[in-house]
């Protein structure tokens, strides 16, 4: 089999709908990317399969079909390298269970392509294998933690061990690729960087994160969670901050809200994003200046642990606000611990479409 012409099908599995597309060994997509409806919450699970099985039949329809080498899925939930969709409290509560993978294979069946190999993982790790296939970070990637930020905060753990050889005189680390694995834990549940906890200083508030602990990372920066803590900010500051650029930005989108009543809880991170860009907003700087805080202690956690070479930023979150990374990034490089801070590299995600290149690349890292 001529491994360079290979095509895996990426199917990227998001809260509202799903996306996919036909991916060639450079993370090119070779179709148009097919969206599925909304994923209605009435749906039975008859009329969900039909939906997914409609779309691969539209990019097995585009792709030259003998080179198609398997279907990759990133999923939200937790679940690992397997065939069946698992806990998933984003997705709706039917398709938990669903042993889709095992369904999608028997249809590949049907159609005369053969029992097709296909992996469902989770979105973070399959977000991580397409950042070590395709997002052009090379040896570093070896060695690389990948956090997703987003409504949720996933994470995606890249481990290559080294051989430690002797050249020269003086000791070497070699990387071999074909020792490189995606951290999934025993019960292939790991890695959720997201809900380690962290340390923040005294006086900042926690937000409670959605699996019970208080003091998650994911607590304090996904995207409600930011919305959480600028409602707060904005509460506190109503008086003196009435002209802040943030409620600007609200009052455009919203011209129906007055008050600050109605005004504050309109607050979304793209508005304290913005504000603290263009205007320098004193009060939006504060937000994400609190928020830089907690993301950093998560990447000193991150380093201390893994000793990566490498941690990227993705997510929509991670890659529309670059300056909260910055921020984050000043802060991880000021802290103290036995790893040192200044050989890791900050980046964030580059890749376009990640979500489907992730599934994709899912099929793709079983020849690594
Ligand atoms: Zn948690």
């Amino acid at each position: 089999m001529n491994k360079q012409n290979q095509i895996s099908i990426g199917i990227d599995f998001g809260s509202h709908n799903i996306r996919t597309a036909g991916v060639d060994t450079s993370g090119n997509l070779l179709t148009p990317i097919y969206v599925s409806e909304d994923l209605a919450p009435d749906d039975s699970v008859k009329a969900f399969e039909l939906k997914v099985v409609a779309m691969l039949k539209k990019v097995f329809d585009d792709t030259d079909q003998k080179n198609i080498a398997g279907i990759g899925i990133g999923c939200p939930s937790w679940n690992g390298a397997k065939q069946v969709i698992g806990i998933a409290p984003n997705l709706p509560h039917r398709l938990q269970g669903l042993p889709l993978g095992i369904k999608l294979q028997n249809w590949t069946e049907e159609q005369g392509f053969g029992k097709l190999p296909v992996f469902i993982d989770n979105d973070a790790n399959s977000a991580a294998v397409g950042e070590l296939l395709f997002g052009g970070w090379g040896e570093l990637a070896l060695n690389m933690v990948v956090l997703t930020l987003g409504g949720g905060i996933g994470g995606g753990v890249i481990i290559t061990p080294p051989e430690v050889v002797m050249e020269n005189g003086k000791i070497k680390l070699v990387y071999h690729k074909e020792k490189t694995i995606v951290l999934r834990g025993h019960h292939l549940k790991g890695a959720e960087l997201g809900h380690m906890s962290i340390a923040l200083p005294q006086g900042m508030k926690y937000y409670s994160c959605g699996c019970g602990n208080l003091y998650c990372l994911e607590g304090q920066l996904r995207v409600n969670a930011v919305k959480m803590r600028a409602m707060d900010k904005l509460k506190e500051n109503a008086g003196m901050d009435r002209l802040s650029t943030i409620f600007d930005q609200i009052r455009k989108e919203h011209p129906e809200a007055k008050i600050m009543k109605e005004l504050i809880p309109l607050v979304e991170p793209r508005h304290i994003n913005n504000a603290a860009n263009d205007n320098q907003d004193r009060l939006a700087l504060n937000i994400e200046e609190e928020v830089a805080i907690a993301f950093a202690q998560g990447l000193r956690n991150i380093t201390q642990i893994f000793d990566p070479s490498l941690i990227v930023i993705a997510g929509e979150m991670g890659k529309k606000w670059p300056s909260l990374t910055k921020r984050a990034e000043q802060i991880f490089r000021s802290q103290k611990g036995v790893v040192p801070h200044s050989d890791v590299k900050i980046g964030i995600s580059k890749l376009r479409n990640s979500g489907i290149l992730g599934a994709a690349a899912l099929i793709f890292q079983e020849w690594l």
